[in-house]
């Protein structure tokens, strides 16, 4: 029965984590029959059976045993290398015990997210046919096998009725007389590819005549794409161009063909010659690519103000590692407000680039990780979730902004793709290299222990000045006008800004047109009927909305409670701000970007081409603008209300409030003309705001370190926040109290070493959300082996009773957002 070494009662045996994941089991264990011994490893998909199904599983440890109980087979391996890497699955289960959850479920819902967990294997018959003598059970199968057509393996299965059909199967592949195959996931609806236009053949002379003047469309369609020479044109870049396209493709002119949206390789980007670095920039590249020659595991902290050159040393050092034929993994917070980032890397990667972001199919996704499991990609871009790429080799992790929330998920497994970074290098023996202008009071700290390496970039590029910011003080200088939105330090600037040719940001972190309505007789403001928030009013489509659970409501003209008509507006949104703006500059070209303004396919896309091709003079927005662009025609930047993050109740609101103030700020004066930043608030002395107006990340850490020591908050402590819900209010409640009460019983028993406390329970900030009541529960402890020795045993204790009461209870280690 065995083969090779090992005495003859061990035989070679499996653990697989089964996709779904079975709660209390980390993995099972299957027997390996001989065949498949040779090809099974770690890392490797496997097809198992579980009761009467196959599942699909990950092989997550291998050994050689003797059995207590008689082990069923694993069926079949599906693949032929790793899916995942050691270092990779070593992450997964970093991740597992770190997040409190399990290896199964960060295999599922991290790693196997979208890709199909049932296998769906083909079989077909292979070209030329069977010339060996087949086994009786061989000969059946091929006998269902259709001429051409692959069937597949689970279809074929319901066929041929034997425990032998697979390893039949492989062995039949083996000899050259079925192919077995992958049915690629069937992408998600909504998901397309970008089609690429390329020229098919030179048109004649006369042909572009006849174009010109009976096609002018076509004929300047055609022209571009034979510009474009062999890279071809995307439907992306020529989105209107589709039945002009289509008729040149008739007339046998033009190819279109589908491929994946990550080669956004603008013309212009793919046109330019990479800068030579500056003396900071090299100071800080080669600091990083000692580690990555040397395989040594460093976090780097790159500290470089806005326009300071920071895309640049990334691109230098993944120049090197991939030069030196190892893998890069470079993680942005939002592809489509980083679009400029991805199409640079693009532009000097090409076809090695995988890219890897949220609107990807499934099956799109799945292409992406197999380019990279193959080897033909070698460097992914993506977001958080693509911290569990399989980047082969791994020689470099960057984190672009690595201050930025997006990096936190917040459902499922509610992962930091920062921090999981900085393991997966450790496990890797690579560099990690985390970037900002306004680095996170966290990352900051460790620079200042010795955990990570600061570098610094202090200056932007040419010597570019940093706009000057002026703080306006509404207790001084009020809104004036109608609406009252602007001090008229605002609108002169806007007003001359427009007038000097300038493009100008203005930034309000709220949209919609007013925050509520509330009526002015009897007082009622229209609430959503699951959250406990007021309705936005949102002026274009008369709806009252909620943001949270996308409840709406046709805005009512009389007041619900007292039917009056007496419903008036308070609080500024987008909306309103862009109204106002057009009435204030009636030839000024106007736009607003924010979430109601992109969901459309391509509307982010089409809206930053036009701020960044000066089509538009003034772009109003919400934190959709603070990010990334690098836009140099922008010269004003007006801040509508910088208070409304620093009122918070989140022990990080004045960090918060200097990163997006110092984000926003960075939009200006990146070109040759300096650039004017304009913040409004009622708090002009705040730390927050001063050190934002003086460009000084080190006042705000000098003021926020001692408060977050004295009170104990990160980096000084770690969190997590217990969070209960569920419809029934009372149930919630009673079954926080237990959670809180074991928790610190758990408490009670840690040896004095190990100290950990307990706040709560309280309702959540947001008592309800979409029709679910919210507690949460914080515990707090400086060392992240105390929590877990207090927190999993009391939610073992409640999980019963949480179950049957319909509570939901989730794990949320180092909250962001809270409080
Ligand atoms: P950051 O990400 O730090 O805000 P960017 O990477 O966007 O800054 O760089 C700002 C601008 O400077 C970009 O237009 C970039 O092309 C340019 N740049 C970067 N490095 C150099 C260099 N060494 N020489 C000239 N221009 C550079
Ligand atoms: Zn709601």
């Amino acid at each position: 029965m065995t083969s090779g070494a090992g005495s003859p009662e061990q035989i070679a045996t499996a653990d697989v984590a089964v996709i779904p994941p079975i709660p209390g089991h980390e993995s099972l264990s299957y027997a390996v029959p001989p065949v498949l011994e040779h090809r099974l490893r770690e890392g490797m998909r496997v097809l198992v059976p579980l009761g009467r199904r196959r599942v699909t599983g990950i092989v997550v440890g291998r050994s050689r045993a003797t059995p207590a109980v008689d082990l069923r087979p694993v069926l079949d391996v599906l693949d032929d290398d790793p899916l995942l890497s050691s270092d990779l699955l070593e992450l997964c289960r970093f991740a597992a015990t770190y997040y409190m959850s399990s290896l199964g479920e960060v295999l599922s819902t991290a790693v196997l997210a979208g890709l199909r967990a049932e296998s769906r294997r083909t079989v077909r018959l292979a070209a030329h046919g069977p010339n060996t003598r087949l086994g009786s059970l061989e000969q059946e199968i091929v006998r269902h096998l259709p001429p051409e057509r692959p069937v597949r393996v689970s279809t074929l299965a319901r066929m041929v009725r034997s425990s032998g059909l697979h390893a039949s199967l492989r062995s039949l592949a083996e000899r050259g007389i079925v192919v077995l195959e992958e049915e690629p996931p069937v992408a998600a609806a909504r998901a397309r590819l970008e089609r690429v236009y390329r020229l098919a053949r030179h048109p004649t002379a006369d042909e572009l005549d006849t174009l010109a003047r009976r096609a002018p469309a076509q004929r300047a369609t055609l022209d571009r794409i034979r510009e474009a020479g062999d890279r071809g044109v995307s439907s992306a870049v020529l989105p209107a161009a589709d039945s002009a396209v289509r008729a040149l493709a008739v007339r046998g002119l033009v190819t279109i063909e589908r491929r994946e949206v990550y080669r956004p390789v603008t013309e212009a980007a793919a046109a330019l010659a990479p800068p030579s670095p500056t003396t900071a920039q090299k100071q800080a590249i080669d600091a990083v690519l000692a580690a990555a020659s040397a395989a040594r595991f460093e976090t780097f902290l790159l500290r470089g103000v806005t326009g300071s050159g920071k895309t640049e040393v990334y691109l230098r050092a993944a120049e090197d590692v991939l030069a030196r034929g190892g893998g890069v993994l470079m993680l942005v917070p939002e592809i489509g407000l980083t679009h400029a980032l991805v199409a640079v890397v693009g532009a000097r990667f090409g076809p090695s680039v995988a890219l890897l972001h949220s609107a990807l199919s499934p099956g799109e996704r799945w292409d992406e990780w197999r380019r990279l499991a193959r080897r033909e990609a070698r460097i992914a871009i993506g977001v958080r979730s693509a911290i569990f790429a399989p980047v082969p080799d791994l020689g470099l992790v960057i984190v672009d902004e690595e201050h930025d929330g997006a990096y936190k998920q917040e459902d499922g497994l509610r992962y930091n793709a920062r921090d999981l970074a900085i393991v997966r290098a450790r496990n890797a023996s690579c560099p990690a290299l985390l970037g900002s202008a306004t680095p996170s009071i966290e990352s900051h700290r460790a620079t200042l222990t010795g955990r990570y390496r600061a570098l610094e970039l202090a200056d932007r590029i040419e010597r570019r000045p940093l706009p000057t910011v002026e703080l306006v003080d509404l207790r001084i200088e009020p809104p004036e006008g109608t609406p009252r939105i602007f001090a008229r330090r605002i609108s002169d600037a806007l007003a001359d800004n427009w007038a000097a040719g300038g493009q100008s940001l203005v930034f309000l972190n709220r949209r919609g047109y007013a925050n509520y309505l509330q009526c002015g007789v009897c007082g009622h403001v229209p609430g959503c009927p699951n959250c406990t928030v007021t309705l936005t009013f949102h002026l274009r489509s008369r709806l009252l909305r909620c943001h949270h659970c996308n409840y709406r409501l046709l805005a009512p003209d009389l007041c619900p409670e007292c039917s009056g008509p007496t419903l008036r507006n308070f609080g500024v949104g987008t909306e309103q701000v862009e109204i106002a703006l057009r009435a204030a500059l009636p030839r000024a070209r106007i736009a607003r970007l924010d979430r109601d303004t992109t969901a459309k396919r391509g509307a982010l896309r089409r809206l930053l081409d036009d701020w960044r091709e000066r089509r538009i003079d003034v772009l109003v927005g919400t934190q959709m603008v603070t990010k990334g662009h690098d836009v140099p025609g922008v010269t004003l930047v007006a801040v509508v209300a910088a208070d409304q993050v620093l009122n918070f109740p989140d022990f990080r609101a004045a960090e918060r409030t200097f990163q997006m103030l110092a984000q926003v700020a960075g939009r200006a004066g990146r070109g040759d003309q300096p650039g004017r930043v304009l913040i409004q608030t009622y708090r002009p002395t705040h730390y927050a705001l001063t050190a934002a107006a003086k460009h000084d990340f080190l006042e705000l850490v000098d003021r926020e370190l001692p408060q977050r020591e004295a009170l104990g908050y990160p980096p000084f402590s770690r969190l997590v926040n217990l969070r209960l819900d569920g419809v029934d209010s009372a149930r919630v409640e009673e079954l926080a109290r237990a959670l809180a009460d074991a928790l610190r019983s758990g408490v009670r028993l840690l040896p004095p070493s190990g100290a950990a406390s307990v706040i709560g329970p309280a309702p959540a900030p947001l008592e309800r959300l979409r029709g679910r009541y919210r507690w949460q529960i914080l515990v707090k402890s400086k060392d992240p082996p105390t929590l877990r020795a207090v927190i999993r045993p009391a939610l073992e204790a409640i999980e019963r009773r949480a179950r049957s009461r319909g509570v939901r209870v989730a794990v949320d280690v180092d909250p962001y957002g809270v409080l």
